[in-house]
């Protein structure tokens, strides 16, 4: 019954985030397909491109939120039951260990993801030969299993009081993934006044090309590529985005089952 009241509180405050984000990606794909050359985006995809991202978006952004409620509060609830909603932080905080020190995280989450031992979980991502927006969340069924987002948000959704600025930055984080992967690069004075703080849409498309995709390792702030010597900035677009892999997109999609 804990588990249950814990679990309806929580979703009280995914809603108004849901929306934030279904908002987020309606206005990028509109803003990438109704501009000059974005029908020929969509006329270069392929139906196997069309299966990998609808699944790749639907698991990550609906199987997994729920996975992330469901599995943890019942183990948390499990193993300590009188620390839900125990923290009670400043939402400046809560905002800022989201943003910033979960985002250090995931840096070397991805950086792990692209020695040799562990590429295979992370490889299907690479396979998208454009940045359109739909490609964002391309990979194995599996992978966000091992990415740090499920489980130390998770724990930190059950263990803090008032959830609502830690969530404003997971949503945050999500919309900027999703505009990262779009062609959407800022110019002018916004280019330099994003570009100092954040991983820019051209900096993840060279994470992405096929010559240097070993850099920019970041999602949202670019300070950890800067300070572990990853960071790589190159003005123009790069010639060739995406490796091609000898798989079928069944393999694709349930390796290693496949
Ligand atoms: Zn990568
Ligand atoms: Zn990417």
């Amino acid at each position: 019954m804990e588990i249950m009241n814990t679990l309806f509180s929580l979703l009280e405050y995914f809603e108004p985030n849901t929306i934030l984000l279904v908002v987020g990606f309606d206005i990028l794909l509109i803003a990438t397909f109704c501009r000059r050359g974005g029908f020929s985006l969509l006329k270069r995809r392929k139906k196997d491109d069309w299966i990998l991202d609808i699944s790749g978006l639907i698991v990550q952004g609906m199987v997994i939120p729920w996975l992330q409620i469901v599995i943890v509060i019942a183990l948390m609830a499990t193993v300590l039951p009188d620390l839900a909603g125990s923290l009670s932080w400043h939402p400046l905080a809560a905002f800022v260990f989201c943003f910033v020190v979960v985002d250090y995280g995931y840096y070397w989450n991805h950086r792990l993801f692209h020695n040799k031992k562990l590429w295979a979980i992370h490889q299907v991502h690479h396979t998208a030969s454009q940045m359109d927006v739909i490609t964002t969340s391309r990979n194995t069924l599996w992978t966000s299993i091992f990415i740090v987002y499920l489980w130390v948000n998770g724990i930190m959704l059950y263990l803090l009081a008032d959830p609502v600025a830690y969530l404003l930055a997971v949503t945050l984080t999500a919309v900027l993934d999703l505009w990262r992967h779009s062609k959407l690069q800022p110019t002018g004075a916004l280019k330099t006044i994003l570009g100092s703080v954040l991983v820019l849409p051209n900096d993840h498309a060279w994470h992405h090309s096929q010559d240097v995709y070993d850099v920019n390792f970041g999602a949202n702030l670019n300070v950890w590529d800067k300070m572990h010597g990853s960071w790589y900035v190159n003005e123009s677009e790069p010639a060739k985005i995406g490796l091609v892999l000898d798989m079928s997109v069944v393999s694709k999609l349930w390796w290693p089952f496949r």
